[in-house]
């Protein structure tokens, strides 16, 4: 029997939905809404895009956005000046500063300056390790997307191997983390791992960011696993994920589409993080 499609779209509507609500609720008790600040250096068309559904997503739902954009001659110190402006601006529960940056600027370094209370990336070494720690904070926004469309299936984590296939810090090593933390058996993979398909076969639960088209194929998955596909690959001007959909679709017992899978619900996750740090600003429970 073909798997069921997890419908990324529709989860993140609800989301959005959902946020929209307790967005007017925090701002009526508030008397501001939270706000989130993009930073976007340069001119990258793909960026441009990301940066644009960003701030669309908070018209959507309440959130007031900052839209600043710096020509691609910024200087490190320039961008450096805006984020730590912007770390002591009350009305900003968020920064994000669009990575790519053109050269010769350090985004990892950028990123860095966010304060970890306005991090809605949870991309910060702070956030990074409040994770691995197992304590509160804000996550990264891709692996918790996948974790809200993995308890959407009603799978258990809890005892299941859980196989993640890439180890960037942006995905693969916060998605492992929030596996563990659910009580899965995970096991990282990478551009090195001997007998990927023999790994990915023992997976209930598995889940690809490698950036290779259709790369997962069926022989790679357990019958009845779970598969969430992060990859975004452009194919013959079309879209497609690192699983080969039609093939593993008849093996898997759940799979999310490429496009309409794991990329709506980024956003979205972004958007909740940006109501949380709002929350925590101001000293309520998250
Ligand atoms: P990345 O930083 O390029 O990392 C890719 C990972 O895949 C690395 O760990 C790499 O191993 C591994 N890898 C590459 N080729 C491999 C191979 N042949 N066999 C096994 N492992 C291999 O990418 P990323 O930022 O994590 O993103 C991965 C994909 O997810 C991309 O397509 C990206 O566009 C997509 N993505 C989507 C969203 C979304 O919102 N939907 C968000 C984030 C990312 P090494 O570490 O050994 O090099």
């Amino acid at each position: 029997m073909a798997a069921t499609i997890i419908d990324g779209k529709a989860v993140a509507g609800r989301l959005r939905a959902e946020l929209a609500v307790e967005v007017a609720a925090f701002t009526g008790a508030h008397g501001r809404p939270p706000g989130l600040a993009t930073i976007l250096v340069g001119e990258d068309q793909a960026s441009a895009v990301y940066v644009g559904g960003k701030q669309r997503g908070c018209a959507e739902v309440g959130i007031r956005g900052f839209d600043h954009r710096l020509p691609a001659s910024a200087s490190q110190d320039e961008v450096a000046a805006l984020i730590e402006a912007l770390n002591a601006d009350p009305s900003v529960s968020g920064i994000i500063c669009q990575l790519p940056v053109p050269e010769p600027l350090d985004g990892v370094a950028l990123t860095g300056l966010v304060s970890p209370d306005k991090d809605v990336d949870g991309l910060t070494a702070a956030s990074a390790g409040l994770l691995a720690l197992g304590r509160p904070g804000l996550r990264p926004c891709t692996p918790e997307g996948v974790m809200l469309l993995l308890a959407e299936t009603g799978v258990t984590l809890g005892g299941a191997e859980a196989v993640v296939l890439g180890r960037s810090n942006l995905f693969g090593k916060p998605m492992a983390q929030l596996l563990l933390a659910a009580d899965a058996t995970v096991t990282v993979c990478h551009s090195r791992t001997v007998g990927l398909p023999t790994v990915c076969a023992r997976a209930d639960v598995l889940i690809a960011a490698v950036g290779r088209a259709r790369m997962v194929e069926a022989d790679w998955v357990k019958p009845g696993a779970v598969v969430i596909d992060v990859g975004i690959n452009r194919v013959d001007d079309a879209l497609c994920g690192d699983v080969d959909f039609d093939p593993v679709r008849e093996v898997a017992g759940a799979i999310t589409p490429v496009p309409g899978g794991v990329g709506p619900m980024t956003i979205a996750c972004l958007l909740r993080n940006t109501l949380k740090a709002a929350r925590l600003a101001v000293g309520e429970d998250a």
